[in-house]
């Protein structure tokens, strides 16, 4: 039984800024894109960013967005890149299918690089690779001007060196993207945030025995989060054990405005705003 909690709030409602509407979890829960946007719609998101993590899913991200964009009245965005995960499938080959894909990101309603950085928990690659691919990801998004989809996970170390060192070079823009699912201290947070960093919470900040994100909300300035589901993953309390869909994110906007002492409108459309800022999305 999963327990929706209905926004009002004002016409920009809320976005949620990272979900995999193509994962296979979906369909094999029996929930299609149209059920998902449509219970989405309900529970007040008006926009959803699909990222990607290798070059298939940068074509599904790409595909989905251009497919379902405005259905329930939600509006879709994607992302391309290559997830610490998939990095020994990076080449020259899947940058240039990337590249193209860029080369018309209106159309491909592409507003981000992404999922890119390190994941030492899995190391499903190998690291001197994820780190090479990481680099790599990062200066092209600096070419291109365009905002990163961080993903990092037990690698704050090795990351940290090379945003620092990039950063320090130059070679990073002002907005240069969100610290998704973040993990981090509330140090690592607020230095991130420093540099340009948004931080982005989903179902952990929920989890009860997680007492590492809600110190980082409360450290990070209110106008650099952005919400997210990560779904069909990180279900958020109360739902734990259902298939995770972006029509749960208020159960992660409840938390961040409790710890921020706003509403949850207040949070929705702070969030938003900032979510809009952060990916240079200028309709309205
Ligand atoms: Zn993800």
């Amino acid at each position: 039984m999963r327990e929706i909690i209905r926004y009002s709030g004002d016409a920009a409602g809320v976005f949620d800024t990272h979900a995999h509407l193509y994962d296979r979890k979906f369909e094999e829960a029996g929930v299609f894109p149209a059920d998902v946007l449509r219970n989405a719609s309900e529970a007040g998101i008006t926009r959803i960013l699909i990222p990607a993590d290798n070059l298939e899913t940068s074509r599904l991200a790409v595909a989905y967005a251009r497919e379902y964009d405005g259905m329930s009245g939600i509006s879709l965005y994607s992302s391309v890149g290559v997830h610490p995960h998939e990095a020994s499938s990076w080449s020259k080959e899947v940058r240039k299918e990337l590249e193209d894909l860029l080369a018309d990101k209106k159309t491909n309603r592409i507003c981000a690089i992404g999922e890119i950085g390190l994941d030492y928990y899995y190391d499903h690659s190998p690291r001197d690779i994820q780190r090479r691919v990481y680099e790599e990801q990062l200066l092209m998004a600096y070419e291109l001007d365009m905002p990163i989809i961080l993903h990092e996970r037990e690698a704050t170390g090795d990351s940290m060196d090379i945003l620092r060192r990039l950063y320090k070079n130059g070679n990073m823009r002002g907005n240069v993207g969100v610290c998704h699912c973040c993990s981090a201290s509330p140090e690592i947070a607020t230095e991130l945030v420093k540099m340009g960093f948004y931080i982005g919470f989903d179902g952990p900040i929920t989890f009860k025995n997680n007492k590492n994100t809600p110190a980082v909300c409360e450290a990070v300035p209110t106008d650099r989060i952005v919400v997210e589901t990560d779904s069909p993953y990180l279900t958020p309390v109360p739902n734990r054990g259902a298939v995770n869909e972006p029509g749960f994110v208020p159960y992660v906007l409840e938390k961040v405005a409790q710890i921020k002492g706003i509403t949850v409108a207040e949070a929705a459309r702070i969030t938003t705003e900032n979510a809009l800022r952060l990916y240079e999305i200028e309709e309205r």
